[in-house]
């Protein structure tokens, strides 16, 4: 038996696992007591994951060879990857040379390793010379993006998971980390125990798992937490509970802010937010870390998590940026067990951010928007520019192919068609695209049925780079098998495929006599991707961190052999930074952290008398995504086993509904059927449905009668202006008995 140090592929806690295999077969996983992040442990997830890689599963979910479709809707040919990345080249050179780069869109995802991601990156800004590269990440962590960039200045989480520990008080906002990082809740219960006294304030529209534990819960109104971190605000003004020599050291701004504020008294928050003015009192006295003689010398830190509850909001970057103003204003940052912690969602959506692969975002944390980053990046990739006009983000990508603007989509290592929100523009926009390129290494996703070339890519167990967790820790993802089927025709790594077809358009740019317009024309003697391992990817983008605040200079794919490390980490250096800005400097013009005077505003749907109830969505604590992986673990269904929609008792009893009772759940966009089930975690008037439920499980229909599935033939794509992270957390529904 062979043991294989590596990293488990679902969420942002980055667990070490260690691989067991026999020959080509993935027997055994265990957590890694070494990994810095788990210490050993794993989560129901983390230790299935060998029943996810049987080969039985194998052979019913993979993708083992590359397929085209001559005719939509028709069954997919075997083809050789030859004839396959030639057809995807002749095609997506042809739709650039009659509509220019822009035509073109590629759709990635937070699952990519960052080797992957970078290679992808630079293909679109670098060779074909479009922006339009985003990636499921912008539904998962781009408002925490733009609220740091917003308030601190950089893209960069300031704590690690030892913070949690360091702590007395924990501030844990729209996030269910109980089931959303079940090994880092693991952490809070420790360090509960060792300190009983540890406060635990959670704020969520649900009484979840992880409320249910809480020393004080909010149970907010959807949509008002800027409301109520403003009311915070408001009362530790009132009643000198900030920190004013902090805020003249090391910030500007704050008197904006402190005129927004004084309308956010304690009477309107209470009455918006739906909480008792007592608890608002409460939760702002401990979070400002200050015990009941009010000296602040004697100020206790307090550490907030948050994730999707803040940022998948149309309002996302204000309610990141309303949390860390509380943080600025009582000095609660850059000390053991302080500070804004966004937890990420996926395992990669950090190492993707880091290569800068958003479509408003350059290589290492810079920005499209500013000349001087985009030439340093046309400088480090040896090409003449780097486009200025700004990308389409994801929703903005499916809505102009769905317009017709955008005529060839390459989708690598996501299922839009069932996790994009409103799926009905989504489903039109892979159906008129004049070409949709699949790259994917299960054959069982609904998107699938959209594409007209499937590439079959390896995937965890098999492929080989790197991630980067919450906590800026970069870990190896090492592999323990080969990937099925033969070399010839079989799945390909991400990074490989995407460096085979870039070399291809290359040539067939170099040879073209008809120049392509907006083509960043490669030099004939030297590729642009000149790459042929992992580590050589990485290294170009570790020298591309050079002076940025996520300088990895210092590290490489040796040190990484050895432990997993945190970001930044310069040459010379021979251990990264565990926490940021314990000097009191931040990565802006003057080194001041900037108060963002932001204001309420409400969901981007109202409830109404036809629609009178808030749908939100999240996670199950036993499945992942859109279950293409966790779905084939039949273990992980004895937690849920099936889909359902939650309501109030007393809103069933209002509508004469069973537990059980088959309903119409529908919205603006679309409508699903699926039982309903009784829960006293609601509030009335609110409803909750999980996101992992696709169309073998809840099927559903367009409001034009086309055929759609999952809880996201009812979201809405209003996004948040500033971030463009789309409100999968709201949306106005109603339900009727089936
Ligand atoms: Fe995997 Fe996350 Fe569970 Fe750790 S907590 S084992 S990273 S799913």
């Amino acid at each position: 038996m062979k043991e294989t140090r590596s990293t488990c592929p679902y969420c942002g806690v980055g667990c070490g696992v260690i691989i067991h295999s026999e020959g080509a077969q993935i027997t055994g996983v265990k957590g890694d007591p070494q990994h810095p992040a788990n210490f050993g442990r794993l989560c129901s997830k983390g230790s299935t994951l060998q029943l996810s890689a049987t080969a039985e599963v194998t052979l019913q979910t993979r993708l083992l060879q590359p397929l085209q479709r001559l005719v939509r809707g028709s069954t997919p040919q075997p083809v050789t990857w030859d004839s396959a990345l030639h057809t995807a080249t002749t095609k997506f050179a042809q739709i650039i040379r009659d509509y220019g780069p822009d035509a073109v869109g590629f759709y990635v995802s937070g699952q990519l390793l960052t080797e992957d991601y970078y290679v992808f990156n630079k293909l679109a800004k670098g060779l074909i010379g479009t922006n339009n590269i985003d990636t499921n990440s912008r539904l998962c962590m781009s408002s925490a993006v733009a609220g740091y960039k917003k308030t601190l200045g950089a893209d960069a989480p300031p704590n690690c998971y030892d913070d949690v520990q360091f702590a007395q008080t924990l501030f844990i906002a729209g996030s269910n980390t109980a089931f959303a990082h079940p090994v880092l809740f693991r952490r809070i219960e420790d360090a509960r125990r060792a300190n009983p006294t540890q406060k635990m304030v959670v704020v969520d529209v649900r009484r979840t798992d992880t409320a249910e534990v809480a020393d004080l819960f909010l149970q907010i109104q959807p949509g008002t937490d800027v409301m109520l971190f403003h009311g915070m605000l408001h009362l530790m003004l009132w009643e000198g509970w900030v920190d004013p020599a902090y805020m003249r050291a090391h910030t500007s701004g704050f008197d904006a802010l402190k005129a927004t504020v004084r309308d956010y008294t304690p009477d309107a928050v209470a009455a918006t937010c739906g909480i008792r003015k007592e608890d608002l009192v409460l939760a702002s006295r401990w979070f400002a870390g200050v015990d009941d003689s009010d000296v602040a010398h004697s100020r206790t830190p307090t550490l907030s998590l948050y994730c999707q509850g803040l940022n998948q909001s149309s309002a996302g970057t204000a309610k990141n940026a309303a949390l860390i103003n509380l943080h600025l204003a009582c000095g609660q940052i850059g000390k053991p067990g302080a500070g804004p912690f966004s937890l990420t969602g996926q395992p990669n959506a950090m190492g993707g951010r880091e290569v800068g692969g958003l479509a408003n975002l350059l290589s290492a944390h810079r920005d499209l928007a500013n000349p001087a980053h985009r030439a340093e990046v046309a400088a480090l990739w040896g090409v003449s520019q780097v486009p200025d006009k700004p990308g389409k983000t994801a929703v903005e990508m499916f809505q102009a192919a769905a317009d017709g603007e955008i005529k060839a989509l390459w989708i690598a290592c996501t299922n839009p068609a069932q996790s994009m929100p409103d799926q009905a523009t989504v489903r039109r926009a892979l159906e008129r695209a004049e070409f949709v390129v699949l790259q994917e290494a299960f054959a069982t996703t609904a998107t699938c049925a959209y594409a007209d070339l499937l590439l079959p890519a390896t995937t965890w167990g098999e492929k080989d780079g790197t991630v980067t967790n919450s906590e800026r820790r970069i870990s190896r993802v090492r592999p323990a098998v080969a990937a099925p089927g033969d070399a010839h025709h079989g799945p390909r790594h991400d990074w490989a495929i995407a460096v085979d077809f870039a070399q291809r358009l290359e040539k067939l740019l170099v040879a073209s006599t008809v120049p392509i317009e907006g083509l960043n024309q490669a030099q004939p003697t030297r590729s642009l991707f000149p790459y042929p391992t992992p580590e050589s990817v990485w290294n170009e983008h570790r020298e591309s961190t050079r002076g940025r605040d996520l300088d990895i200079t210092g590290m490489s794919y040796q040190q990484l052999e050895e432990r997993p490390l945190q970001w930044p980490m310069r040459e010379g250096q021979s251990a990264g930074a565990q926490r940021l800005y314990e000097d009191g400097v931040f990565p802006t013009a003057d080194g001041r952290a900037h108060f963002a005077n932001v204001v309420y505003k409400p969901v981007a749907e109202a409830r109404d008398a036809r629609f009178p109830f808030s749908l939100t969505t999240g996670r199950l604590r036993d499945q992942w995504h859109g279950m293409s992986r966790t779905g084939t673990v039949g273990r992980l269904f004895g937690h849920v086993s099936e889909p359902a929609v939650l309501m109030h008792p007393q809103d069933m009893a209002r509508r004469l509904l069973k537990e059980g009772d088959l309903v119409h759940l529908s919205s603006k966009r679309g409508a699903v059927v699926l039982p309903v089930q009784a829960s006293k975690a609601l509030a009335m008037s609110q409803l909750f449905m999980a996101m992992h439920w696709g169309e073998e499980f809840v099927s559903g229909l367009g409001a034009k009668g086309q055929r759609l599935s999952g809880v996201n033939a009812l979201t809405t794509s209003a996004f948040c202006p500033d971030s463009k992270q789309p409100e999968f957390k709201h949306a106005a529904v109603k339900v009727v008995k089936a």
